[in-house]
């Protein structure tokens, strides 16, 4: 045995699941390996299951896959269980924690297919990528119980924690997912609402079904392929389920969040637009229906790439899915219909083409559409007059000194009108499908009370090759959450120790709370830097980038380029991240032209052509951008528009309200919804499900070790660690300590006085050893209260 071989830690496989891997993780020393297994010495290996040992870095695989299978042989002959069992299914039980330690425990453990790891209350995901027959009835009915450690972590056993923490406890709960792109949050998500919605046995199998059938409807308009995930969010959801006092799941409310619109007018290499784009195309291709909607008759030549034949099934299938989805919440044909015309207008606005006008009595630019036929299909879809749609993208209506001034665009600016249209008629569409369902799934009045349990699936964290203003705000937003997670693991626990006099060491970690206020600082943060930039007309991507180099280059999260490039490095909490400033100022006007506005609402119903309010202060929550400042429109009507007359308002007077100026800017949204959404978390009892995705290539059966260690590194999982063990996550004030557990101490019926040394009579009655007493709260550590809700199953 070479001596590098110190200690290895203990590793089991199956025999061909680690002859993959070593494959996958040696790509370089492949024909080696495949020599190995042809050795004679291999055969005497026993099939399955074969227990080796690897060490961490897998340096001096040579010698460690020689050396291994010796040992191996006579190890798993002489004693096999002693090392079948060998993993711990919680990590704050670890004796020995360090980063290796939490590493081979997770290893092995995915190499168990237990992809479900525990941090005390803390559930840690690895992601799979393959199916496991672990989500289905027999599971459900097993986790049921408040108490996680009955069974094998799962995420099930998180979705009842949280659910009888609400009914024990009656508060608002929320469960909170993080992780990078790709990760795992949205499946989690989605397993999650599946068994909430089974443990609130809701009134009727209707309701259930709606509730399950808002993931998958949001993911096909809100998702799309990207570089790192097939699947990807390109929005923020947080779903609220509504439970009344009896536990009775009684209906839901979302709220989205910052979609990617610029993804409807451009992807980046290898990406893709958002899935609904491709199932309706696909969907309708065969169908007499795709006539109906000027669909064109050659998809692939619409969205620019070939298509193999098992996608387009799939497109066609999913297609049929998303339609069942909108079926079974409740949308009325109607709705659907003009959902399909304003989604078939959105694909074929972008093929509005523009030239300059040539003739001569126009010294100024001026742009003339191209294909007028195209025009007219989109007109035709949004059931308004094609004039105006001409008028709207090559003229510009302004309002100055009382004057109306009417103005050519050029050709440029047409095309960026064009597209701002289209990326506001898609992103109204969304927020219009969204308070659709909310409509739909809103519980009845009559409950007096109801309680949340929100759960958060935001996009990940995202470090392309280039970077721009959406992976800025996304990253801010996964700041956001870390700083949520730190804040409630460590600087609570750790404040409430010194103000109820518990004597207990502190746990350092690592506070991202100097980026975030980096970016959020009223004063001089990065958002305001932008903001201000972008309300001045004067501004360029230069003067942008000058003035966040002198206002945050002093920062030591911030790195200025040395070259005089438009760009720079902000590091994040998870890595260092370097953005491209060009199109920031655009992008965070995200204008939509006055004449655009005015053609778009009133296409959406004749009767509120006068309502148009910009809407600053509305539900920030679920305001995603500056289009939906004719959100109070109902939309999409687009069909009850049967006037085709020319519609006077683009040479008239500009309406009241509609001065451009008083727009909020998409990083002024943004912020705001942020502040919102983090208001509603904490105010609520959080869960937390730590995503790790194993390795780049989103394969199964591959774990990469460093690639894991970052993401355990970045996200604090050691620390965590460490706090869950020493640490009393669970803080409860004697009065609500005797009001939830009297009944484990005393008789239910008899007045007891909320006392420390009454709590501690009801703990010491239910066995529980290694509690703290504070001033005025009782301190328990996260297995208590497991404990004392296995007392509460045996009354
Ligand atoms: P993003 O931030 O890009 O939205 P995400 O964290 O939401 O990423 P998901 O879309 O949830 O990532 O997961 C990516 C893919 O990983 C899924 O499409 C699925 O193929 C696979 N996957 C994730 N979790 C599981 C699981 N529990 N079982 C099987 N496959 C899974
Ligand atoms: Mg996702």
């Amino acid at each position: 045995v070479p001596s590098t071989v110190k200690e290895p830690t203990l590793w089991r496989a199956d025999f061909n699941d680690f002859i993959k891997w070593c494959l996958a993780k040696n790509a370089d020393k492949r024909p080696f390996i495949q020599d190995l297994f042809a050795h004679p010495l291999i055969k005497d290996v026993p099939e399955k299951p074969v227990v080796v040992s690897v060490q961490k870095h897998f340096n001096h695989l040579k010698f460690i896959v020689i050396a291994e299978f010796n040992t191996i042989h006579e190890a798993a002959v002489k004693n096999r269980n002693q090392f079948f069992n060998y993993s711990i299914n919680d990590l704050a039980k670890l004796e020995d924690l360090n980063e290796d330690s939490l590493l081979s425990h997770l290893i092995s453990r995915y190499n168990m297919g237990q992809i479900y790891t525990y941090i005390g209350d803390i559930l840690i995901a690895v992601n799979p990528f393959k199916p496991l027959k672990i989500y289905n009835n027999e599971y459900s009915n097993r986790y049921r119980s408040a108490d996680i450690t009955k069974h094998d972590p799962h995420i099930y056993a998180i979705a009842s924690a949280t659910y009888n923490d609400l009914i024990i406890n009656k508060r608002n709960q929320c469960c909170i997912i993080s992780g990078e792109s790709g990760a795992g949050k949205t499946v989690s998500a989605g397993f999650l609402v599946q068994h909430l919605t089974k443990l609130g046995n809701a009134t009727t199998r209707a309701l259930e079904q709606k509730i399950l059938q808002v993931n998958p409807l949001l993911e096909a308009f809100g998702n799309a392929q990207t570089l790192f995930n097939d699947n990807s969010s390109r929005f923020g959801k947080y779903l609220e389920m509504k439970f009344a006092d009896d536990g009775t799941v009684t209906g839901a409310q979302l709220s989205q969040f910052l979609l990617e619109k610029s993804r409807i007018v451009s992807q980046a290499n290898e990406e893709r637009n958002f899935h609904i784009l491709y199932y309706i195309l696909y969907g309708f291709q065969f169908n007499k229906i795709a006539k109906k909607y000027h669909l064109p008759e050659n998809p692939e030549a619409a969205i620019f790439h070939d298509t193999t034949k098992a996608i387009k099934t799939r497109y066609i299938d999913k297609f049929r899915e998303v339609q069942e989805c909108f079926h079974v919440i409740g949308f009325s044909k109607e709705e659907l219909d003009n959902t399909f015309s304003i989604l078939a207008a959105v694909l074929q606005i972008g093929d509005i083409d523009f030239l300059r006008d040539q003739s001569n009595e126009h010294l100024i630019e001026r742009s003339l559409i191209k294909n007028n036929e195209k025009l007219r299909v989109v007109a035709k879809l949004l059931s308004v007059n094609a004039e105006d749609i001409e008028d709207a993208l090559i003229r510009n209506t302004t309002a100055a000194a009382g004057e109306v001034i009417v103005m050519n665009n050029t050709v440029t600016k047409a095309t960026e009108c064009r597209d701002a249209m289209a990326k506001a008629l898609y992103g109204r569409l969304f927020a219009w499908i969204v308070d659709r369902i909310n409509m739909l799934l809103k519980p009845d009045s009559h409950y007096d009370r109801l309680y949340n349990i929100g759960i958060l699936d935001i996009f990940g964290f995202e470090k392309f090759d280039k970077n721009s203003f959406e992976q800025l705000c996304i990253n801010i937003a996964n700041e956001q959450i870390q700083y949520f997670f730190n804040r409630h693991i460590f600087s609570l626990e750790q404040e409430e120790y010194v103000t109820e006099g518990i004597n207990l060491d502190t746990v350092s970690f690592k506070d991202n709370k100097p980026v975030l206020d980096m970016f959020l600082n009223r004063r001089n943060g990065l958002l305001t830097i932008l903001d201000d930039e972008t309300v001045l007309t004067t501004s360029s991507t230069r003067t942008l980038v000058d003035k966040l180099h002198e206002g945050l280059a002093k920062n030591e999260y911030y790195l200025q380029p040395r070259d005089n490039s438009a760009s720079f490095a902000i590091f994040h909490y998870a890595a260092k991240v370097i953005y491209d400033a060009s199109l920031f100022l655009f992008k965070n006007r995200d204008t939509l032209q006055q004449d655009i506005v005015q053609l778009l609402s009133t296409s959406a119903h004749p009767s509120t052509k006068t309502t148009y309010i910009p809407r600053k202060n509305a539900n920030l929550l679920s305001i995603n951008d500056n289009s939906d400042q004719f959100r109070s429109l109902p939309y999409p009507k687009v069909k009850s528009l049967k006037s085709k007359k020319k519609l006077p308002h683009l040479l008239g007077r500009p309406r009241s309200g509609s001065n451009t100026h008083s727009k909020l800017t998409v990083a002024s949204y943004f912020r705001n919804s942020l502040a919102e959404l983090l208001s509603k978390m904490t105010e609520a009892q959080p869960h937390f499900v730590r995503c790790i995705k194993p390795n780049s290539r989103n394969e199964a059966d591959n774990f990469d070790q460093d690639r894991v260690l970052t993401q355990l590194t970045y996200t604090g999982v050691i620390e965590t660690t460490n706090i869950r063990r020493q640490g009393f996550p669970n803080r409860i004030s004697f009065a609500d300590f005797m009001a939830r557990y009297q009944s484990l101490g005393f008789s239910a019926t008899r007045k007891v006085q909320p006392t420390s040394d009454n709590c501690e009579k009801i703990l010491k009655a239910c066995k529980i050893e290694d509690f703290a007493i504070g001033k005025t709260k009782v301190f328990l550590r996260y297995y208590h209260i497991q404990q004392l809700a296995k007392q509460f199953e045996k009354q």
